[in-house]
């Protein structure tokens, strides 16, 4: 259906001159309207639900602290999900985005900060060398393992390897591998590496990609702006460092060991998971507490691993991170896992900050920063929705990164404001008031050109322009939808979205058609133009004017001109008159200009487009609202009042 067709939004009826007298809407009806707040879901997602497992990893790494390595052996078992036979397997090797300056993900880097070029080329490097790989009961592939680059056929790029098999694995089959790899850790500046004797490991270990229906692999490149992609499987990994470490990681403790070389072997296990990573540093201190969670029997352990020097933050941390999980198992489903571990890492390592593992976040504490900037908060709720968008509904991070990013964005916001309740919920200091989803709007107006949100996430502009569609943009057009269909019709859909698709891989399309199939509408016309395509949004009023008629002079004829500037939403527009009253009309039809015309017996005092601020998306709001003439104080009412000065202050604030 196209846009035109689109006539579900609230009924509202043309405007005449009979409807015009008598539809006066209570203003406090309206605002009761939009406060209403979301059905309660607490359906359990059955795991054994899920598509079968695909790869199990089982993994002994030695960690050298000294020399800032590590050796590990990994036995993968892959079992091929396809129709199709694989005559190679691809894998990635993540690590060697660190290898030196010119792998592809450093001159991504670079060209985001031109600045840390000179810095890029004197930093401490790393990367992953495979020292052996065989098929288990069968052929040494170590000599058949080639480097390519199929994204940008950088040679000196080493971040993907391919290997052929001399007997292909067969649909449903499953081959089993052998590797011994090395690594040289990196200084830490993106989520991984060590600062000092702090490490940070993540994406660390030969990864293989995902083997599509079609019979070819996805296996892309590590580049700057993207992030993962990873079937679901078993992980079990021990880590074996000096006995001093205090130790973090993906899933839960199975055993501590202790040897008589003053090292511990730790190890931890987790089904249902697509990436594993671990932290190790002799400061950590260890903080647990169990969480009750809607939905749940058993609580969830919460393991916290906090900085020293962060003792203030410790309840923030606790506090947010299980608001956030107890939200979300309300509003989604029950948080599956048994554990969820917060790293808090040392401002030295702030690479490692805000980053999201299966059942492992990294917050982010700033002691310097004053208590009114919640940072700490606003890191620690962002990194714990991943566990839904991203470790539980898996999206694909290289290709369409706004599924993930952007309704995580969203939740975000939606829990910071429930958090905070009536206070600012990202900023509230020294008069500065800034809610957390208000704060997108503004650096969307600083970017140089519109893109697709839904494109691979190294095809943008830039590093900003990947972070202001991918998570501001797409944010926005979840609260302009929220809006649009209201929190509680919003909210029905994501818990039905999150529960078919958990521990699957959802795509646009299939975002799209729950939506639809849930509210029983057509929104493509919205996806089409803000996700898919390269749409902005501006309404504005264009003018308004009056006229007594000379054949009756007790009555005027009103004139109000509405301009779809860019892009097509529909929008209500409040009318008042010189008299006090208030007239609503409902503005649908996708022309590009509205003509609104009508004799009365007050002339017009002012126009406002979207006066509840339901649509964020509109990219300028100070063209919004327009007023006849200097209005007389007496007469203005507080709805139109709140009106004007909420987006005008907004337009100011976010020019
Ligand atoms: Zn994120």
């Amino acid at each position: 259906m196209g846009m035109g067709a689109e006539t579900s939004f609230r009924e509202g009826e043309k405007m005449n001159k009979t409807s015009m007298a008598s539809r006066i809407f209570p203003v406090a009806l309206l605002l009761a309207s939009l406060t209403c707040g979301a059905r309660t879901v607490a359906e359990t997602v059955d795991p054994s639900d899920g598509p079968e497992p695909v790869v199990e990893y089982a993994i002994d790494a030695r960690l050298l602290p000294a020399n800032r390595d590590l050796e590990a052996t990994q036995v993968l078992t892959w079992r091929n999900p396809t129709q199709i036979a694989a005559k190679t397997l691809r894998f990635h090797l993540y690590y060697n985005a660190f290898r030196g300056p010119e792998t592809t993900f450093m001159r991504e880097h670079g060209l985001r900060r031109f600045k840390s070029r000179k810095k890029d080329r004197e930093r401490r490097y790393g990367g992953i060398d495979i020292l052996e790989l065989n098929r288990i009961g069968g052929e040494n592939l170590t000599k058949k393992i080639t480097f390519m680059a199929p994204d940008d056929n950088n040679e000196n790029d080493r971040t993907v390897i391919e290997v052929p098999l001399l007997e292909p694995v067969a649909p449903g089959d499953v081959i089993r591998l052998r590797f011994r790899f090395q690594l040289k850790i990196p200084e830490i500046f993106v989520r991984t590496g060590c600062w000092k004797d702090f490490f940070f490991m993540g994406q660390w270990f030969p990864k293989i990609g995902v083997f599509q229906s079609d019979g070819t692999w996805h296996c892309h490149q590590f580049h700057a702006n993207s992030e993962f992609f990873a079937d679901f499987g078993r992980y079990r990994v021990a880590v074996t460092l000096p006995e001093e470490y205090v130790v973090g990681a993906t899933g839960n403790s199975v055993s501590a060991v202790n040897h008589a070389d003053g090292t511990v072997t730790h190890t931890f296990a987790q089904d249902r998971i697509h990436d594993f990573a671990w932290t190790a540093w002799p400061q950590f201190k260890q903080l647990r507490r169990n969480a009750t969670v809607p939905g749940r029997e058993r609580p969830v352990e919460v393991v916290l691993l906090l900085d020293p020097q962060h003792e203030d933050a410790r309840d923030r941390y606790f506090h947010s991170v299980i608001f956030a999980m107890r939200f979300l198992s309300e509003k989604l489903f029950p948080y599956p896992y048994d554990r969820i571990t917060v790293v808090d890492p040392p401002l030295g390592a702030a690479g490692a900050m805000g980053m999201e593992y299966p059942t492992l976040i990294t917050g982010g504490h700033i002691s310097f920063l004053p208590d009114g900037m919640h940072f700490t908060e606003m890191v620690t709720i962002h990194e714990f929705g991943h566990q839904f968008w991203y470790g539980l509904i898996a999206s694909d991070e290289f290709r369409e990164a706004w599924l993930d990013e952007g309704i995580n964005t969203f939740f975000e916001g939606e829990i910071m404001d429930a958090y905070f309740k009536e206070s600012p919920s990202l900023l509230d200091w020294f008069g500065i008031r800034i809610g957390d989803a208000e704060s997108r709007r503004g650096p969307l107006k600083g970017i140089p050109v519109v893109e697709r949100v839904n494109q691979p996430s190294w095809h943008f502009l830039s590093g900003g322009n990947y972070s202001n569609h991918v998570y501001n943009r797409a944010a926005v057009f979840i609260d302009t939808l929220k809006g649009y269909l209201g929190k509680e019709q919003l909210y029905d859909f994501f818990a039905q979205y999150a529960r078919k698709y958990a521990w699957r891989h959802p795509s646009t399309h299939d975002f799209v058609t729950t939506l639809n199939e849930v509210t029983g509408r057509d929104l493509g016309w919205a996806f089409e133009q803000f996700i898919n395509g390269t749409g902005r949004l501006d309404l504005a009023v264009h003018s308004l004017s009056s006229q007594r008629l000379e054949s009756d002079p007790v009555s005027y004829r009103n004139e109000v001109l509405l301009l779809r500037r860019e892009g097509f939403f529909p929008a209500e527009v409040l009318i008042r008159l010189r008299n006090g009253r208030e007239v609503r009309h409902l503005w649908k039809d996708p022309g590009r200009w509205k003509r609104l015309e009508f004799t009365h017996e007050s002339p017009l005092h002012a126009v406002v487009i979207d006066p509840e601020f339901r649509i964020p998306l509109d990219h300028d709001l100070i063209n919004n609202s327009k007023t006849a003439r200097p209005a007389r104080r007496e007469s203005q009412g507080a709805a139109l009042k709140l009106g004007f000065l909420f987006q005008t202050l907004l337009g100011m604030l976010f020019m």
